[in-house]
């Protein structure tokens, strides 16, 4: 191993790839694997306890590659025991990801991109506009971050069961790193999570879903918001590049694909008060889906500072809801979790508006330390 380059991050690599690195470097594949099981089973931040590695191995990877994972520069945990974290990349940008304990499963929330070019006009992160992809080690750093602390909890019975790829930015847009970073969270030497426990949430990036629906077994959501195309092209910009009649061919061929599990597409359906609530759009919506399996995923909106939208009351939720019901959907209310530290869906960017509130911001989180 020559000794000219930065060094590697091993939390850059899948499996495949770090396999790929060991035998050019004329060691033997199954190393991966071991290398795998310390970093995202025991989630180690030291080379130096990988000690079933030859101690020759551990000195050459000590000399040219590290374990690097975003760092944590903030940690809240809400009253309800959503945990949210405020971590800092590199380069300075910075990233949140949540942690939702429930009954009988914990959803770790994790973002593929800093910042977001979609430009929702009901979400928070499109105030802050694209800054740019996250990397495989950025990604999977998020979990890894998250097993290491829950794991270190001593009155921990919390594990990450299931993730939402549901934080900043939009995970079909970072492609490559998103596959990479799925697939160590399949990988039963990493973290082993099912098939049905992973789920990847998109406007609806064509292209990228068939890739995916090619190269993947996960769940997936699809923020639907609207039941037809003139309110849609106004929600989520864009549905003028990918109208909602392309989308759902394509949510079908997803689910048509043979060797899938995928029984169903999620849709999300977030919740604005004369907006999209209406009795007549709860029926529009139930037309429009007719024929594909669905479960739906109604979202009371959540405010932000400078919105002029409102969250649909409860009763308007509730008779949408069963509107959809009685035309036989499976539909759920997402409890809005987290509200105290602004933790909930769309809240990601907080109260970071722009890059240099940013900074201003964590000038003032690293005085208070
Ligand atoms: N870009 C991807 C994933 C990130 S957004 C996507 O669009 O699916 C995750 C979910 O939160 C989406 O359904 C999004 O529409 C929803 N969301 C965004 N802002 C919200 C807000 N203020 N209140 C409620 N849900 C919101």
């Amino acid at each position: 191993m020559s000794n000219s380059h930065p060094k590697i991050n091993l939390l850059d690599f899948s499996h495949e790839a770090l396999k790929d690195y060991f035998v050019k470097h004329g060691e033997k594949p199954f190393r991966a694997t071991q290398v795998i099981k310390w970093l995202h089973q025991c989630c180690v931040d030291d080379i130096a306890q990988m000690t079933n590695l030859s101690q020759a191995l551990r000195a050459s990877l000590q000399q040219h590659a590290e374990i690097r994972a975003p760092e944590v520069i903030m940690e809240q945990q809400s009253t309800d025991g959503t945990c949210k974290w405020l971590l800092r990349l590199a380069d300075g940008n910075a990233i949140e990801m949540v942690f939702i304990p429930e009954d009988d499963r914990g959803t770790l929330c994790v973002s593929s991109q800093a910042g977001c070019a979609l430009d929702c006009t009901f979400c928070s992160t499109a105030r802050q506009g694209f800054n740019r992809n996250l990397s495989v080690a950025e990604m999977i750093g998020q979990l890894w971050i998250a097993k290491r602390t829950l794991q270190k909890d001593p009155k921990g019975t919390r594990i990450v069961s299931n993730v939402v790829m549901m934080g900043m930015g939009e995970p079909l847009l970072n492609f490559d790193n998103l596959v990479s970073a799925l697939r160590l969270m399949l990988d039963d030497h990493a973290y082993g999570l099912s098939r049905r426990r992973v789920t990847v949430s998109t406007s609806g990036v064509l292209p990228a879903l068939d890739r995916l629906a090619d190269t993947l077994d996960v769940s997936l959501a699809v923020s639907l918001h609207a039941p037809d195309d003139e309110l849609r092209d106004k929600l989520v910009p864009l549905n003028r590049k990918y109208p909602i009649r392309e989308l759902l061919k394509t949510c079908q061929r997803f689910l048509d694909k043979k060797e899938t599990l995928r029984k169903h597409i999620t849709w999300e359906y977030v919740m604005l008060e004369g907006i999209n609530d209406s009795d007549k759009q709860a029926r529009q919506l139930a037309k429009l889906l007719r024929g594909i399996p669905s479960k739906i995923n109604l979202i009371p909106f959540n405010p932000f500072p400078d919105t002029s939208y409102k969250r649909s009351s409860n009763n308007r939720i509730h008779r949408f809801r069963d509107i959809l019901l009685e035309s036989g959907y499976t539909v759920v209310i997402r409890k809005t979790r987290g509200d105290d530290i602004d933790a909930a869906c769309g809240q990601l960017a907080g109260k970071v508006n722009d890059r240099s509130r940013r900074e201003i911001h964590f000038a003032r989180i690293e005085k208070q330390q």
